[in-house]
């Protein structure tokens, strides 16, 4: 395979079409903005050090609820990582073709052509319009990761916003009995609103971070629980909120075990890039691309009945 290749050729991440960003010399793929990276481990970091550097040292028990944030933190920040900086599942482009027909029929699923990136759409896959990538079980494009969510992130993903919602609801409920500490100690017992206010006065850190892990809890929460909800029906966001299946089965819904096990259990697909690799100036034909296609499109269905 080497030898057609022109030594000279840049690497395939060095001329890559889509938005993405690679550094480390292509081992690092984030999406097209990685600003997003820095901008959300500080939200994650942020309120993690005011709660350790302000609440923590005004608490009894404070090594054991240290320990538990700080594990917390480290798998948000982890699963973070992977989930920002791994390839979302892109299908790879192609030299342009000139197809015969917009669809391609493969055991009765019409597969769309995307004529950004060349080649047939497998079920699930969608062009991102942010990364200009097709991208395999899309799910979302997500703003806080940079990225998309797709087919090798989207685990990742959700151990991440689990994890999260679990540290900011930890973090909210110590910091709330902190301030209800104060309010019962310096209570002047005529009037409540005024020792409730008094109390949030004693400790501004600890009063701007309850409103703030309130805030990021809930919204995290209600996210979590949403794509709990999606895996137990065997759903993307993006199929949801186009109502993909309405009126007739979904026939990627394993039940609710087994969507589960999918998402979970299931070995993550090998990615289909290699921005390491010298680019190839190897035009390919027709024939040999949409047998490519069909045969992602067999992968991908495999995928689903091996869970
Ligand atoms: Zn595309
Ligand atoms: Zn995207």
């Amino acid at each position: 395979m080497g030898s057609r290749y022109n030594v000279l050729s840049p690497k395939a991440h060095e001329i890559w079409q889509g938005n993405n960003y690679f550094f480390c010399y292509g081992r690092v793929m984030l999406g097209p903005r990685p600003c997003a990276l820095p901008a959300s481990l500080t939200l994650i970091l942020g309120p993690f050090g005011t709660y350790v550097y302000f609440v923590l040292p005004q608490m009894s028990s404070n090594v054991i609820h240290l320990a538990i944030a700080s594990s917390l933190c480290i798998i948000a920040v982890v699963s973070f990582l992977i989930a920002s900086a791994t390839d979302p599942g892109v299908v790879p482009r192609r030299s342009p073709l000139n197809v015969p027909s917009d669809t391609l029929d493969v055991d009765g699923v019409a597969l769309r052509y995307c004529n950004t990136c060349q080649h047939f759409r497998p079920p699930r896959c969608k062009h991102c319009k942010f990364c200009n990538n097709c991208v395999m079980n899309f799910d979302h494009h997500c703003p806080f990761l940079g990225t998309c969510v797709g087919q090798r992130n989207y685990r990742s993903f959700v151990v991440f916003i689990g994890t999260t919602c679990v540290l900011s609801g930890y973090l909210m409920v110590l910091d709330i009995v902190l301030l209800c500490t104060f309010a019962t100690k310096y209570s002047t017992g005529h009037n409540t609103w005024d020792d409730i206010l008094h109390s949030l006065s004693m400790d501004i850190p600890a009063t701007i971070l309850a409103f703030f892990l309130i805030i990021v809890f809930f919204s995290v929460a209600h996210l979590f629980c949403y794509h709990l909800y999606l895996i137990c029906v065997g759903q993307t966001t993006n199929e949801q909120i186009r109502k993909v299946f309405k009126g007739h089965a979904n026939p990627n819904n394993l039940g609710c075990l087994g969507n589960f096990a999918r998402t979970f259990c299931h070995p993550i697909p090998r990615s289909r890039l290699q921005p390491r690799e010298l680019s190839t100036p190897i035009r390919d034909d027709l024939t040999r691309s949409v047998q490519s296609d069909i045969q992602i499109t067999k992968e991908s269905n495999d995928d689903l009945g091996d869970a």
